[in-house]
């Protein structure tokens, strides 16, 4: 099957399996910023407390961006990497304020997709899923964030080379999907990840994917790696399935 036949078959099972996902801004592009930082290297629970105790220690950007780091870090401590991610989000503050006169990144919305990505990549501990998710999120725009559960799916799926980097899969994606794909597509990936595609049991046999799997067909760049599942049983594990993930 030719790539972009297997893409749209993909996506159609993908929407059939976990409905439409259309697009719903949750926050401002500033605080999508703020959050995903926080996201970094830790649970959605732990980022979530992180932000709520920041919202309700300070009562503005300029004062989150003015105060002493330690009191950032402080607040955002159930995050973890506290010490780290509190520079970063004062750093990135500062920069957007010096940059805009003001705390608002909307004017991403406007710029070529290259352009906003590199200028929310300019700021320290802002890398490309980082930027992906405020673009995509806040704005709307067609950047894809690969997280764990995009990175292994889509390398099983044989979307993108097994051992390509997440920045790597993020290029083939966007580069693949037509732009309102991008969001619903990322979403569904995810969920698919969690509910069938799991880091070490993948349930291939209850796959609505399946038939356009390299992974579960010995195919592609799992050719000379997996055993064929031919003949398995349900909950096949593969040999070294944790090598995907790194
Ligand atoms: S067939 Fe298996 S490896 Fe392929 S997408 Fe489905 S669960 Fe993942």
């Amino acid at each position: 099957m030719d790539p972009v036949t297997k893409l749209a078959a993909i996506q159609q099972a993908l929407t059939a399996a976990y409905g439409p996902r259309p697009h719903r801004p949750r926050l401002d592009a500033v605080s999508e910023l703020v959050l995903t930082i926080l996201s970094q290297n830790t649970s959605d629970v732990n980022r979530d407390r992180a932000y709520d105790r920041l919202m309700a220690a300070f009562d503005s950007w300029d004062a989150i961006a003015s105060a002493p780091a330690k009191a950032i870090a402080e607040a955002i401590r159930p995050g973890g990497l506290s010490q780290i991610k509190a520079p970063r989000i004062q750093h990135a503050l500062r920069t957007i304020h010096v940059a805009r006169g003001a705390y608002d990144l909307d004017f991403l919305a406007d710029r070529p997709l290259d352009e906003a990505k590199a200028w929310l990549t300019n700021l320290d501990g802002v890398g490309p899923k980082t930027a992906a998710c405020v673009l995509l999120f806040s704005l709307g725009r067609p950047a894809m964030p690969v997280d764990t559960h995009v990175h292994r799916v889509s390398g099983r799926l044989g979307l993108a080379p097994r051992r390509a980097s997440p920045p790597r899969v993020q290029e083939i994606l966007e580069a693949a999907l037509p732009a309102e794909a991008i969001y619903p597509v990322h979403l569904q990936l995810i969920a698919h990840g969690r509910a069938i595609c799991k880091a070490q049991r993948p349930r291939c046999d209850d796959c609505p994917l399946a038939a356009w799997c390299d992974y579960a067909h010995h195919a592609g760049d799992w050719a000379d790696v997996l055993p064929s599942l031919a003949g398995r049983g349900r909950g096949y594990s593969p040999a070294k399935p944790g090598r995907v993930e790194s």
